[in-house]
């Protein structure tokens, strides 16, 4: 993983481009065991990087593909994501709480560094996690498994998908009728 200190950050500021393997960030991801999906390519990073007093500016960009797994029938597929980010970074000192650092709402995007050090890889696997959609779909239109025989329905129909629509309709109307 891809750290800088801050004193490798020239007064001009700086450029860079990292790449994070994808072996590093597997083994990155077992850190968060609620994380359920994979990098399939590694993670390509640039930004540039500033100090402003105290704290870090960066803007930069990440781009690699995932493999998430559709919420609807279940497949896994690929995720291609290219993003853009905008940070503040501002310095954590372990002897002043953190109540002393006053954040302002438009600070929304504000993280904090520690030790002098800025953990990129890590910064960067942070702004793919933020790109992830709620709820994965392999394509808007997934028809998902049928819930009776469980059979793929983007791949083939079923016969028991009327009965459980009907079903479904007749135990709203009960629900209704008795409300
Ligand atoms: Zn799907
Ligand atoms: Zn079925």
């Amino acid at each position: 993983m891809f750290t800088l200190k801050l004193e490798e950050i020239p007064g001009e500021g700086l450029d860079l481009k990292w790449t994070e393997e994808r072996a590093s960030l597997l083994a990155y991801l077992e850190n968060f065991p609620q994380i359920d999906f994979e990098f399939e390519t590694p993670l390509f990073s640039e930004a540039k990087i500033w100090k402003a007093g105290q704290s870090i500016l960066m803007r930069g960009r990440v781009e690699t593909s995932l493999r998430l797994q559709c919420v609807r029938c279940l497949k896994p597929f690929s995720y291609p994501l290219s993003s853009v980010f905008e940070l503040t970074l501002h310095p954590l000192k372990s002897e002043s709480p953190i109540e002393e650092v006053e954040l302002e709402a438009e600070d929304m995007e504000a993280t904090f560094f520690e030790g002098g050090e800025i953990h990129l890889s890590e910064i960067a696997c942070e702004q793919v996690f933020l790109e992830i959609p709620y709820k994965p779909l392999c394509q808007e239109e997934c028809k998902g498994l049928c819930p009776v025989c469980g059979k793929d329905l983007n791949l083939s129909s079923c016969e028991c998908v009327k009965d459980e629509l009907a079903s479904g309709f007749s135990a709203l109307k009960k629900l209704k009728l008795e409300s």
